[in-house]
C-alpha cells in the first residue's frame, strides 16, 4: 500500500484530533526515521522530545525483550523488581524521595494535583485548596491538567474544568505573590516552558517561588515533563538552576519510547497520601519500569549530560547564526538541546518544506521553530540539519 492510501485509511477510522503530516513512519535507526516508502528524515523532534537515546539503541532493545518474555503486567497490587529498581533510579536521579509511577505525563499532573492538594487537606483539614499556574503553561490534556494549564485555546471548549485553578505570569514573581492566599496548597511551573513557546525560567523567579512556598507551607511542582531527563544539560532542569521542588512530574524521555510518566516528591510532600489515596493498573507496570530503568543505565554508560552539554554549544551557535542572518528569525531561546526559534511570521509552511527535503521539526505555536532531537546527536546531525532548514529560508 502506498503512503496516501494509509493515510486515507486512517482518517476514515480515527477521531480527527491532529491535523497530521501527511507522511507514514515506518521505522527509525539512530536520529533518522523512515516513511513506508522507504524516504529517509534526520529527525529533530524525536516524537516530541521522547526520543533521547535515539531509535533502535540495542541494549535498550533487549532490555525490553528480555522483559517481555519475563512478564508484562502484575498489577499494582504486588511488588516488581523493575518497578524497585525504576523508582530507585528515578529518586537518586532526582534528588527526591518517592515516585508514582503513570502512564503519561498527564496523569503525572493528575497525581501531583491530587498530592497537593491532599497535603494541604491534611494540614488545614478541610478541601477547597487552589493551585497556582502560569500563563501560556502546558500540562495536559486530561480534565486535571488541562484545569491548570495557562492556554485559554485548549480549555474554552471543555469548562466548566475542575475549580481552584489560578494564573499568574511566567517570571512575574509579584504576580504569583498577589495570587497566594490561604487557599494556596501548590505553586506550578515548568522550568522552561515548552508548547508556551521555549521560555527558560529566570533563576531568581524560581528561587523566589521556593523561598515563598517555603514561607507560606506550600508545595512547589515543577513539571519536567519535556524539560526534563536531560533535556537541558543536568538530569532535570532544576538542577541546572540549583533549586528544589517538593514535587516534579516527568515523563517523554523517562521511557524513551514505551508510555510511562511519574511524579516523584518529597518525604514531607509524598507522606500526605495514604494507601487508597490513588492508583493506577498499569502504571509502572515491569514492562514500562524495565524501559525506564534502562533508560537511566544508559544515561549514565553512555554519558549522555556531557554530551548533551557539549552538542547544546554548537547547536545554539549554529541558531543563532541563523538569527543573525535573517531579519524574520526574531530571537533564540532555550536551553540545551530544547530550543526555539522565533519568526515573525508562521512557520508551517518551512516545516513542510523542511520534510519534503528529509528534515523533521516542529513547531511550538505558530511562529517558533522548536527543536528537541534526539540527546545523541552529533555536530554532523546539526550541519546537516542547518543546511536543510537554510535551503528552505
Ligand atoms: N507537561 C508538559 C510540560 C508537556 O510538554 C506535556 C506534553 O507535551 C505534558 C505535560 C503532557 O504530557 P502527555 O502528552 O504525556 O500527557
Amino acid at each position: 500500500m502506498d503512503m496516501e492510501n494509509y493515510i486515507e485509511k486512517s482518517e476514515q477510522v480515527l477521531i480527527h484530533t491532529y491535523s497530521r503530516y501527511q507522511i507514514v513512519l515506518d521505522k527509525g535507526e539512530g536520529v533518522y526515521l523512515y516513511d513506508t516508502d522507504g524516504k529517509k528524515y534526520l529527525d529533530f523532534a524525536a516524537g516530541i522530545a521522547v526520543f533521547a537515546l535515539g531509535y533502535g539503541n540495542k541494549e535498550y532493545n533487549d532490555a525490553l525483550k528480555n522483559q517481555i518474555d519475563k512478564i508484562l503486567h502484575t498489577s499494582n497490587l504486588y511488588y516488581n523488581v523493575p518497578y524497585m529498581e525504576a523508582a530507585t533510579k528515578l529518586v537518586k536521579a532526582s534528588g527526591l524521595d518517592r515516585v508514582f509511577f503513570t502512564n503519561s505525563g498527564t496523569e503525572a499532573i493528575e497525581g501531583a494535583i491530587k498530592l497537593a492538594r491532599k497535603y494541604f487537606y491534611n494540614k488545614k483539614n478541610h478541601a477547597g485548596s487552589e493551585i497556582i499556574s502560569m500563563n501560556h503553561s502546558f500540562h495536559g490534556r486530561s480534565m486535571g491538567a488541562l484545569s491548570i494549564t495557562g492556554q485559554p485555546k485548549y480549555r474554552e471548549a471543555f469548562e466548566p474544568l475542575i475549580g481552584g485553578a489560578v494564573f499568574a505570569d511566567f517570571n512575574n514573581l509579584d504576580s504569583v505573590k498577589e495570587k497566594v492566599n490561604e487557599k494556596t496548597c501548590a505553586i506550578i511551573v515548568e522550568p522552561i516552558q515548552g508548547e508556551g513557546g521555549l521560555f527558560p525560567a529566570d533563576k531568581e523567579f524560581l528561587e523566589g517561588l521556593r523561598a515563598l512556598c517555603d514561607e507560606k507551607d506550600i508545595l512547589l511542582i515543577f513539571d519536567e515533563i519535556q524539560c526534563g531527563m536531560g533535556r537541558t544539560g543536568t538530569m532535570f532542569a532544576y538542577q541546572g538552576y540549583d533549586v528544589k521542588p517538593d514535587i516534579i512530574t516527568c515523563a517523554k524521555a523517562l521511557g524513551c519510547g514505551v508510555p510511562v510518566g511519574a511524579f516523584a516528591a518529597t518525604e514531607k510532600a509524598a507522606s500526605a497520601f495514604e494507601p487508597g489515596d490513588h492508583g493506577t493498573t498499569y502504571g509502572g507496570n515491569p514492562f514500562a519500569a524495565a524501559a525506564v530503568s534502562k533508560v537511566f543505565d544508559l544515561f549514565e554508560s553512555e554519558n549522555i549530560l556531557e554530551h548533551v552539554n557539549e552538542i547544546s554549544i554548537y547547536l545554539e551557535a549554529k541558531l543563532d547564526e541563523l538569527v543573525e542572518k535573517y531579519d524574520f528569525i526574531l530571537e533564540r531561546r532555550g536551553k540545551g538541546l530544547m530550543q526555539g526559534l522565533e519568526f515573525n511570521k508562521p512557520v508551517k509552511d518551512y516545516i513542510l518544506e523542511a520534510m519534503s527535503k528529509g528534515l523533521i521539526i516542529i513547531s511550538a505555536g505558530t511562529n517558533i521553530l522548536r527543536f528537541v532531537p534526539a540527546l545523541i546527536i552529533t555536530k554532523e546531525n546539526v550541519d546537516d540539519m542547518i543546511d536543510i532548514l537554510e535551503s528552505c529560508l
